[in-house]
């Protein structure tokens, strides 16, 4: 099912690019370029279950990264999300 507006306020959706910033114990993770869907009225952001499982995949790389770090280490990352392969630049 695609939806062509906003499930909040029914305002347009357009097309465009932002920056996913998930922040977890030990690394700050920053992918940029990510495709979204921006609601023009709301601001409400929405990502393709494409992206949304990308993202994921991303996520869950370095959740396991982060286990093999020392906990007193932290670290913060900035990937392209069009990148291919821009995790293993990390090993
Ligand atoms: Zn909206």
């Amino acid at each position: 099912m695609v939806l062509r507006h906003c499930t909040k306020c029914g305002g347009k959706r357009r097309k465009g690019t932002t920056d996913f910033i998930k922040h977890m114990d030990k690394v700050t993770l920053r992918i940029r370029n990510v495709p979204v869907e921006v609601c023009g009225n709301c601001g409400e952001k929405f990502y393709s279950l494409k992206v949304a499982r990308k993202i994921e995949e991303i996520v869950e790389t370095y959740k396991e990264m982060m286990s093999k770090i020392s906990p007193k280490e932290t670290m913060a990352r900035e990937i392209d999300f069009s990148a291919p392969g821009a995790d293993e630049a990390c090993a």
